[in-house]
């Protein structure tokens, strides 16, 4: 008698997704024993006291569900932390508590976007945001950062503000998700881009989803600062404010965010959130709510020392042959490794990198759509994207993994490997 075998077949909205690049390339790294400059989480720890009342809270036994927006310390204390530091006007009635930013992101586009419509995003796009649309059954409308030379000859991602113009402009789009600063490119939208983006969804009922999950690394020492779009005129009613502790405070595993907006924004994503979650992490929130109040000290020395880091990693890459992009902020840069004249993709590049010279890091390509990702023509086929929040024997090890010959690692004309020891 045949057996029948039923065969199963991924339902449509997630039929392209597969692992995340920052999944495999982790993966990768750990099989070869490379330096990880792949995935942006950092070694070192965040303040040791939010970690002390994480382990009290649980051996306290606050160890069960807390209430549906999360627990009142911690929403009054992402709303004091967003007034105190930005000026920005709300309470904790806005706040509602997620398992990271990843779902207020969901939840938000759950939450706020109807099938069929469209979501304008900054190309190169950070892979959430087209996973959660594409869970919507909305479209994604990348938009496209300029990358041009400043005076000095070094090139920097900015706001194409015609392409951002045409694209709110069009009549399926229901919402816009920004970044800033933004990932990949370290980008940080100055208050001009901002407000430009603010005149062309003012009066309309387009709503702004605001990633800002980097609001505290910024390291540009020209005045530069975050601006969150929530804080520009007329903005706050029509304004999904992100953020998480994620990386504010060295706590990636945690999956402790939130999402701020008005009443009338905040219900729809909670009744997405309510079913994809129910709560976030209870012993996790008191701990955060701490931090929030307590580690502003603890944050600026973090940032001086990432600002070091980003230093030496530009130094080892130029060093190296490659081009260092301009970046502001976040913990990532991007170079171009076309100066090597290896006539490789960036894709290919970072699929030999951790054999062939040690170290790992992200192609920008994954931050594209399939069609730019494919196009050998695309300014992007070349480049590839590095992590400096590593600790300082990481990135040393990078660095003398680089310093190697990265070109003749890959050309196979290099002596033994590099010692791969930590
Ligand atoms: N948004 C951006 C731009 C990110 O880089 C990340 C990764 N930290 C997230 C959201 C996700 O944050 P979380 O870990 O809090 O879900
Ligand atoms: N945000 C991190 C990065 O860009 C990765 C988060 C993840 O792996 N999903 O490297």
């Amino acid at each position: 008698m045949a057996t029948h075998h039923p065969s199963h077949h991924p339902a449509h909205r997630v039929a392209g997704i597969g692992p995340t690049i920052f999944a495999t390339v982790t993966a990768e790294a750990v099989r070869t024993g490379a330096a990880n400059l792949g995935q942006g989480f950092p070694d070192d720890d965040g303040p040791a006291e939010m970690l002390q009342i994480a382990a009290d809270q649980i051996t306290g036994g606050n160890n069960q569900y807390g209430p549906g927006p999360g627990l009142p310390e911690l929403r009054e204390a992402v709303a004091a932390d967003r007034r105190d530091r930005w000026g920005q006007q709300v309470t904790a009635d806005d706040v509602l508590i997620t398992v990271g930013a990843t779902e207020a992101i969901a939840a938000s586009v759950l939450g706020l976007v109807d099938a069929g419509r469209q979501v304008v995003v900054l190309e190169p796009t950070y892979d959430a945001y087209t996973a959660a649309i594409g869970l919507a059954e909305a479209t994604v409308r990348p938009v496209r950062l300029r990358l041009e030379p400043d005076a000095a000859g070094v090139r920097h991602w900015s706001l194409d503000r015609d392409a951002v113009a045409a694209a709110v402009a069009e009549p399926e789009t229901a919402a816009v998700l920004l970044n800033t600063p933004h990932n990949p490119t370290g980008t940080v939208l100055g208050r001009e881009d901002l407000e430009f983006i603010a005149d062309l969804v003012r009066g309309t009922d387009i709503v702004v989803i605001s990633d800002e999950v980097y609001e505290r690394l910024v390291f540009s020492g020209d005045g530069l600062t975050h601006v969150p779009f929530a804080t520009l005129p007329g903005m706050a009613d029509q304004t999904v404010t992100i953020s998480s502790a994620a990386k504010s405070f060295n706590v990636t595993g945690w999956k402790t965010g939130w999402a701020i907006a008005p009443a009338d924004l905040l219900r729809p994503i909670t009744a997405a959130k309510q079913f994809l979650s129910y709560v976030g992490v209870t012993p996790l929130q008191p701990a955060v709510a701490w931090a929030l109040g307590n580690a502003d000290d603890w944050s600026a020395e973090w940032t001086e020392t990432l600002r070091a880091r980003r230093a030496s990693l530009i130094t080892a890459l130029q060093d190296a042959g490659l081009e260092v992009l301009g970046s502001e902020g976040t913990y990532f840069l991007i170079t171009d490794i076309a100066p090597l004249g290896l006539g490789i993709s960036g894709e290919e590049f970072c699929r030999r990198l951790p054999a062939a010279v040690g170290v790992a890091a992200i192609p920008v390509t994954a931050f594209v759509t399939p069609a730019a990702a494919a196009d050998p023509d695309d300014p992007v086929h070349t480049l590839v994207r590095w992590t400096f929040c590593k600790n300082d024997a990481t990135l040393d090890r990078a660095a003398r993994a680089l310093a190697s010959g990265v070109r003749d690692r890959f050309t196979g004309v290099a002596g033994p490997s590099p010692d791969r020891s930590a």
